[in-house]
């Protein structure tokens, strides 16, 4: 597509960055079929190559409009339209450009200012979130139904692997706690480590680290995303330094698509560009490392998991890191039924804070989702991101849980015996 950037963006880093990604776009229209947004509302402006049209006449110097914001709004960033795309163009860096252009230049409402203020403020910080979402539980009654559903009640975390007097391992892996996580679900990472842990790996939490940086960097406000990720890069480096972690794993797949990215989006940083690429280089949504240990862990829950397991993909795992087949392959290889269902590339409306700026088409996603899930006829849904998980579970009785949860329940018992404790 030809281009002829406005002077206001010409020559910058994301004016050449955006100029390369609007060159690669031929504007053929295969990725609209794909896109949820446009599914739902029909509107080609709602659909990634009308966004991506607007966002050119934007970047040429056209005066953006509340409408223009609007759609730029809808998209849920779940990147489906990358991953169709024949021409490789990187629609989310291009729509990330765009909405900070157009939030420069287009002041938005009032109270639409307060509601991404307080997301803003609240989610990235857990001193914060944690008693916020313990005292929204015992309010839920009085909320809501948005908020009701943001409200699930956590599964207790269970206990953690004691690496303490001599039991730690040689092999070591972080693990990102994140933001919302350890209060919504903090058996996540528990699961993960007591299952590492069964299978040689101590995995660790440096006590500094938090918001991945996504919420703040895709709420537009860049430079609050940026520093998360420094303060992150600072609270990992002294563990990749002196006790060499072999990787940093993501158990949500929303924050691993942010850290892979530390790199590209520090690289204009001097002091941090090269610790940036070093993290993001380490850095493995959980999916990918566990395939190492496929055969012992097939031997150990072969006939362990009898029931019906409904995978659904999140898009940030899917589209966003390009990671498919690895959980499904996994636990296939432990002999567990597994199913996919209908539009599985498709996203189920959490995606991040969309889920509360934009409820309405979230719930018509999840919906459309759930009765997909449905229909395969499991009896229980497994999932990689904890955004994906609360908003699925709030629509239906169906247990939602992340896959380590479930590998981790069929282990317990022999791994607790194994160790002489109580386990989880
Ligand atoms: S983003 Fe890709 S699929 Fe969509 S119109 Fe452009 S070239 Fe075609
Ligand atoms: S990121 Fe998703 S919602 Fe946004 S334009 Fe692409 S396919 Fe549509």
């Amino acid at each position: 597509m030809q281009t002829n950037l406005a002077d206001f963006i010409k020559g910058t880093a994301d004016g050449i960055e955006a100029e390369a990604i609007l060159r690669a776009c031929v504007h053929c229209g295969f990725c609209t079929a794909t896109c949820p947004t446009y599914q739902l509302l029909g509107d080609e402006l709602d659909g990634p190559r009308g966004r991506i049209y607007l966002i050119k006449q934007v970047l040429e110097g056209a005066q953006p409009t509340r409408k223009t914001q609007l759609h730029l709004d809808r998209c849920l960033t779940c990147r489906n339209c990358e991953t169709t795309c024949p021409s490789g163009v990187k629609y989310g860096r291009l729509v990330d450009i765009g909405r900070r252009v157009v939030d420069q230049q287009v002041p938005r409402p009032l109270g639409e200012r307060i509601k991404r203020s307080t997301l803003k403020q609240l989610l990235p910080r857990s001193a914060l979130f944690t008693p916020a979402f313990r005292a929204g539980q015992a309010l839920r009654p009085l909320l809501s139904t948005t908020l009701q559903d943001k409200l699930q009640p956590a599964r207790q975390a269970g206990a953690w692997p004691d690496f303490s007097v001599n039991r730690g391992h040689a092999r070591k892996m972080l693990v990102l706690d994140g933001c919302v996580q350890p209060a919504m679900a903090p058996n996540i990472n528990a699961a993960a480590a007591r299952v590492l842990d069964a299978l040689g790996v101590q995995l660790m939490v440096a006590p500094r680290a938090g918001c991945c940086g996504a919420v703040r960097y895709h709420l537009n406000d860049q430079a609050a995303g940026l520093d998360d990720m420094r303060r992150n890069i600072d609270a990992w480096w002294p563990y990749v330094e002196q006790e060499q972690v072999e990787a940093i794993v993501m158990t949500a797949s929303g924050c691993g698509v942010t850290v892979k990215e530390y790199g590209h989006l520090l690289a204009h940083d001097p002091a941090y560009a090269a610790k940036a690429g070093r993290i993001a280089m380490l850095t493995r949504d959980l999916s990918e490392i566990l395939p190492e240990f496929e055969e012992e862990l097939a031997a150990k829950l072969q006939g362990r998991i009898t029931t019906r397991v409904a995978w659904h993909p999140p898009c940030t795992l899917q589209h966003g890191q390009q990671i498919r087949g690895k959980v499904e392959g996994l636990l296939r290889a432990a002999g567990v039924d597994v199913r996919l269902c209908a539009d599985s590339h498709l996203c189920c409306g959490s995606a991040g804070t969309y889920s509360v700026l934009h409820p309405e088409i979230a719930h018509a996603l999840r919906e459309r989702k759930l009765a997909n899930l449905a229909a395969t006829g499991a009896d229980e849904i497994v999932s990689a991101n904890i955004g994906c998980l609360s908003h699925l579970q709030s629509g239906t009785q169906t247990p939602v849980t992340h896959w380590i949860e479930l590998i981790d329940r069929a282990l317990a018992p022999q791994e607790a015996s194994a160790r002489g404790t109580s386990g989880a």
